[in-house]
């Protein structure tokens, strides 16, 4: 086994959508093309949005997707005090008063302030010097990414605890990849201008980063939008069986051409508009070995140089 560890990590805020499966193949793939190890973690520390029943049903359909992880699961929400002892123990690290409709009128103050804690604050970190040290990094995918491309998305008074306690998703994906000795992420493209962020928090922590990779977004051509939740996407795997979905993942990722999948999409798109219901087969007796075998043969003809660059249309 090589010295390869790569993750899939969602949140589980709903049901698995096709944008998030197919991050999870491509983590798959790229750590099992490199004899390397898999492993899975449920990002699941925003409570409103990952109610705790969520997770369950998540982790059963990356199970049906054929995908398990090499060690044990690592859930977010069991470590809570991990995430608030490396807070506590990062010295740049300072309270925060400001609402965000202060933060829209005028800088931040409050580094200067040394406030004593309160309710509703936030804890935060300025990571403007600590930036400047990554005008660029070398995706495994994208190439060359310039710091200056994203400037406007970034906001160096990164919030580590938001003023409702919940531990900041940076903060977190940060002190967990670290404690997994991931050695490579692979995400999606939504991710590219938090590397950034995350790259500042590895040094401030004194951690070693990992690699990054990012794939392309899966777009609904009629729309533009993402596969997600959040703009009321089907669930994955109310509409492709397991195998399908596989197929279609492969079909994406151009390790298996078939565009017939492509078409089934929207064939089954177009009955779930109709009436949104499942609209998935159900699965044939054979499809779990099917599925495992495809797999497999994957894993031999992946080849990360012909991963795909372009937004995927749908
Ligand atoms: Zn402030």
């Amino acid at each position: 086994m090589s010295d390869y560890r790569g993750r899939f990590a969602p949140s589980p805020s709903g049901r698995l959508h096709l944008g998030s499966a197919l991050i999870a193949y491509g983590s798959y793939l790229k750590a099992k093309a490199s004899g390397g190890t898999f492993l899975l973690r449920i990002e699941d520390l925003d409570r409103p949005r990952c109610p705790q029943a969520n997770t369950p049903i998540m982790l059963e359909e990356i199970k049906r997707l054929g995908l398990s992880s090499d060690e044990p699961v690592l859930i977010q929400s069991e470590h809570e005090q991990d995430y608030l002892n490396t807070i506590a123990a990062l010295p740049q690290a300072y309270r925060c008063n400001c609402t965000r409709a202060l933060l829209k009128e005028r800088p931040c103050p409050c580094q200067k302030l040394h406030l004593a804690p309160a309710e509703h604050q936030s804890i935060r970190v300025d990571l403007t010097s600590a930036l400047a040290a990554h005008p660029y990094f070398n995706d495994g995918n994208f190439g060359l990414i310039k710091q200056a491309d994203y400037s406007h998305e970034l906001n160096p008074n990164l919030v580590l605890k938001r003023s409702d306690d919940i531990i900041a998703y940076n903060l977190a994906v940060v002190v967990d990849d670290h404690r997994q000795g991931i050695t490579e992420v692979v995400r999606g493209a939504d991710m590219l201008s938090a590397t950034f962020l995350q790259l500042a928090l590895y040094d401030l922590l004194g951690y070693q980063a990992p690699t990054f990779c990012h794939l392309p977004l899966v777009l609904e051509e009629s729309t533009g939008h993402k596969f997600s939740k959040q703009n009321h996407a089907p669930a994955l795997l109310d509409l492709l069986t397991p195998y399908e979905a596989l197929k279609l993942c492969l079909h994406l990722l151009q390790v298996q051409t078939d565009p017939s999948m492509v078409t089934l999409v929207h064939e089954r798109l177009s009955a779930y508009r109709t009436k949104p219901h499942c609209v998935a087969p159900q699965p044939s007796t054979q499809e779990a070995e099917l599925l495992t075998a495809l797999l497999h043969q994957a894993v031999t003809r992946f080849d990360p140089q012909t991963m795909p660059r372009q937004a995927l249309m749908l």
